[in-house]
């Protein structure tokens, strides 16, 4: 319980409109995305400057009251929801903070407040003729303080990076209230420890991020969208490498989607279509773009699509012949976290290993399921460029979703070790949150625990922030306020 008086005082420090307890309010805050959380708080703060947020945080540490930070909810693991594992905390939300917003031309940057959204950010860039390239399906609504806290990825990491490598500097409120300033459009800065890339991936256990100064780039003025059918993920890692070859490295998205995860898709998202003629085992979704009229770029990809037919990289597709094929190849992509919602059941694995191992871990990964779960449904997908995929499994037709979901530890036991065995990471782009903190203990080697447990006791010695973050029970907790 955090004790009342804190409530009145938060409350107050807050000022008009810049708190709530009202339970209608709270609900969509207090609940995870996928449903898989499901929160408490008795306050939600609300502030919209930082000076106030600072002023917040600086009272909770006084007085060891917890924080969950939030920003647009789209987190998968569990972060963002306060309230879990018996804990109680207050929700601190940036959805306020979200005025600032402001392209410089001549240094390709962009700077942002914590809480604007990531579509806020590209239409800003678009209106200079810029482009910001982060680009995910939640982006509507994921904003600036959570993509920087789980260093999101999304579909143009392959060409542009990850959000860590977009970010120029960032403006943060340490855990005990004092504010870092490193918002810069500097390229080069070699001045000691960058306290900036440390808070990013931090999963808000380091601090509160309120504002931040991106990388832009020119605006892909000409894209060509293939979706293209092929035999298996082995030929898709040898199209990759081609693809790159041949246009120049200018591959900006390479998507693999199994056929299972497209009758997902056209069985529950409505005004979708299938792509082809007939139903094919696997289908790559790419984007080739460049940031000038380039006639010579589409004579490359027609002598690149032909080779890959002559040579049977594939076997069927298509080009897009307008924006709106496009778009319709896009949605099919885009819609398989949301289909696999509406199917049932789903136990979901975001890994990733080294480009080269993918065909294997599938293969592995597959039989391993197979054997496990035979009626087990698997949608494996994702950006295939970075190495990065969905290894969804979903369960049985007809099964029981929630024995099913009880299984999800044992089965997130035998994919990550498989993962660990081809040299792969556990969570390439959601985070550990609190589902995959036990598995972090499990698989990260001791003397990384233990210089991130060094650093979070350094900068917050109280736990304050985010407590339920990361660390398995090395941490003291501190949620009941003095
Ligand atoms: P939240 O969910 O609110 O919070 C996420 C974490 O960041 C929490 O730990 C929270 O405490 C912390 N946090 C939030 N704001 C701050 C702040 N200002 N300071 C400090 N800590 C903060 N992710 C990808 O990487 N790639 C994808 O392709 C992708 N696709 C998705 C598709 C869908 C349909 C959905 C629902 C999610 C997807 N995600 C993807 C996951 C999610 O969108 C990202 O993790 C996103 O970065 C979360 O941003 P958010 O603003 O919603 O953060």
């Amino acid at each position: 319980m955090i004790e009342q008086k804190h409530i009145d005082q938060l409350r107050a420090i807050a000022g008009p409109g810049g708190a709530t307890s009202d339970t209608t309010t709270l609900e969509p805050h207090l609940r995870e995305w996928r449903d898989k959380f499901h929160g408490h708080t008795p306050i939600m703060l609300l502030p919209d400057n930082v000076e106030t947020a600072s002023q917040l945080v600086r009272y909770c540490q006084q007085h060891n009251v917890s924080i969950v930070s939030q920003g647009g909810n789209t987190g998968l693991v569990g972060g963002s929801t306060p309230g879990l594992e018996g804990r109680t905390e207050v929700l601190l939300s940036t959805k306020r903070m979200n005025k600032y917003c402001v392209v410089d031309e001549d240094d390709f940057s962009i700077t942002a407040d914590a809480g604007c959204t990531v579509a806020e950010l590209q239409e800003k860039a678009a209106e200079k003729g810029l482009l910001f390239p982060l680009s995910l399906a939640s982006e509507g609504s994921c904003t600036v303080g959570g993509v920087l806290s789980t260093n999101a990825g999304g579909i143009h990491v392959l060409r542009y990076g990850t959000t860590r490598a977009l970010t120029l500097g960032l403006q943060a409120i340490l855990p005990g209230g004092d504010l870092i300033d490193e918002l810069t459009a500097l390229r080069k800065n070699n001045t000691g420890y960058n306290l900036s890339q440390l808070l990013i991936g931090a999963e808000g256990t380091l601090g509160l991020i309120t504002r931040a100064t991106f990388k832009l780039y020119p605006r892909e003025v000409q894209k060509h969208t293939c979706l293209l059918a092929l035999d298996n993920p082995e030929k898709a890692l040898q199209l990759l490498a081609s693809a790159r070859i041949a246009s120049g490295d200018r591959v900006s998205a390479f998507e693999l989607m199994p056929r299972f995860g497209i009758d997902l898709v056209l069985k529950h998202i409505p005004g979708t279509s299938d792509p082809l003629a007939r139903p094919y085992s696997w289908y790559i979704l790419a984007d080739i773009a460049t940031s000038r009229e380039d006639t010579a770029l589409a004579a490359d990809i027609d002598d690149w699509l032909e080779n890959s037919f002559e040579n049977g990289l594939v076997v069927d597709g298509a080009v897009a012949a307008s924006l709106a094929q496009s778009a319709d190849f896009w949605r099919l992509r885009e819609s398989m976290s949301e289909a696999q919602k509406l199917e049932g059941g789903s136990i979901k694995h975001d890994i990733s290993v080294p480009v080269s191992k993918v065909p294997a871990f599938l293969e592995q990964g597959s039989k391993a399921i197979d054997d496990l779960i035979p009626d087990a449904r698997l949608v494996a997908f994702g950006h295939l460029g970075d190495g990065n995929i969905h290894f969804n499994i979903m369960q049985p037709e007809n099964g029981d979703k929630t024995e099913f979901l009880a299984r999800w530890e044992e089965v997130a036991i035998l994919v990550h070790d498989i993962v660990i065995g081809f040299g792969g990471s556990i969570s390439a782009e959601h985070g550990i949150g609190t589902l995959k903190k036990e598995e972090l203990t499990r698989v990260k080697p001791a003397a990384l625990l233990n210089a991130m447990t060094a650093i979070k006791k350094a900068l917050d010695p109280n736990n304050i922030m985010n407590p339920g973050v990361f660390f398995a029970g090395h941490l003291p907790s501190t949620d009941c306020g003095d």
